[in-house]
C-alpha cells in the first residue's frame, strides 16, 4: 500500500530530539511527581530514545509504562511490553540480544531506534490529544533526521497519528491498519502493526507470528527496497480482494 503525499516535514532539524528536564505537560510532570514519590527507585521523568541515532529504522511506541520504561529509563524494558518486540528484534538482526532487562545491560541495538510518542508516563497509559501535540516536536525532529529510505515502524494507531503529525501530514492521509505499508514525504516507509501490548498479545489480536511478518518486512525495506517494493505491490493487490482490519 502507498500513499501520494506533498505535505513535507515541518522544519524541526533544529530542535531537540529529548530534553530529560522537559515539563511541558503540566498533568504529566505533576503526575511523575507522584510516581516519583510513590516509587523513588523509579526513573520517573521522560524516558529518552534508545538505540542508534544514525539507524535507519525508527519505532515508535505510545509512552513509557509506569513499570516498565517509566521504571527503568528505556523504551520497552521491564515489563511485557518489549517481550515481544526484543525478541522479534533480536531473530532478524536488528538487536545483540533477544531480552531488555535494564538501561544498563548490555543489549545493543543495530540500526535501530526506539523512541516514543509521548515521552512521559501518561495516567492509565492514556495521554490527552494535547500531551501527543506538544511532545511530538521531539518525534518531528527525529523523523526529520532520518534519511531516504529510512523506516519508521509505529507501534499502534497513538503511534501512527504522531508520525504524521511529526511528517505534517493530516490525519486522514494515511490510515492506520495492521501491516500497512506508506511512503513518508520525506522518501522513508511507515509501516504499521498493531502495539506490541500484554493486551493484544495474550488477546491474539497480536500474535508473534504477525508481529515477526511486519518486522520482516521493517528489514527487508531497509535490505532490498527493489524486493521490498515488488512485495508491497503484491499486497496492494491481494488488499483490493481482502481489505486489512483498522485497528
Ligand atoms: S510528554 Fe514530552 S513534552 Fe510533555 S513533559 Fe514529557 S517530554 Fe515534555
Amino acid at each position: 500500500m502507498s500513499a501520494l503525499v506533498s505535505t513535507p516535514h515541518p522544519p524541526a532539524r533544529s530542535q531537540p530530539h529529548f530534553n530529560p528536564d522537559c515539563r511541558a505537560c503540566p498533568r504529566l510532570a505533576e503526575f511523575l511527581t507522584e510516581v516519583r514519590a510513590a516509587h523513588p527507585d523509579y526513573h520517573a521523568a521522560p524516558v529518552p530514545p534508545f538505540g542508534d541515532a544514525q539507524a535507519r529504522l525508527l519505532i515508535v511506541g505510545l509512552a513509557p509504562g509506569l513499570h516498565g520504561a517509566n521504571r527503568t529509563g528505556r523504551p520497552f524494558t521491564g515489563d511485557y511490553a518489549g517481550i515481544l518486540l526484543y525478541a522479534s528484534l533480536f531473530r532478524h538482526g536488528l538487536s545483540s540480544c533477544a531480552e531488555s532487562v535494564s538501561a544498563d545491560d548490555a543489549l545493543v541495538l543495530k540500526d535501530c531506534r526506539i523512541t516514543n510518542a509521548v515521552k512521559c508516563l501518561p495516567p492509565a497509559n492514556k495521554p490527552l490529544p494535547a500531551e501527543m501535540r506538544t511532545c511530538n516536536g521531539y518525534l518531528s525532529a527525529e523523523l526529520a533526521a532520518l534519511p531516504p529510505g529510512a523506516v519508521v515502524l509505529a507501534l499502534g494507531q497513538i503511534a501512527h497519528r504522531a508520525v504524521l503529525l511529526g511528517c505534517g501530514l493530516k490525519q486522514s492521509a494515511l490510515r492506520f491498519a495492521h501491516g500497512a505499508e506508506y511512503a513518508l514525504p520525506g522518501g522513508q516507509r511507515l509501516i504499521d502493526s498493531y502495539h506490541c501490548s500484554r493486551y493484544n498479545t495474550q488477546t491474539r489480536r497480536l500474535t508473534e507470528a504477525m508481529f515477526d511478518q511486519v518486522m520482516a518486512r521493517c528489514k527487508a525495506w531497509l535490505t532490498d527496497p527493489v524486493s521490498a517494493a515488488e512485495g508491497a505491490e503484491r499486497a496492494a493487490s491481494a488488499e483490493a480482494v481482502e481489505p486489512r482490519r483498522a485497528e
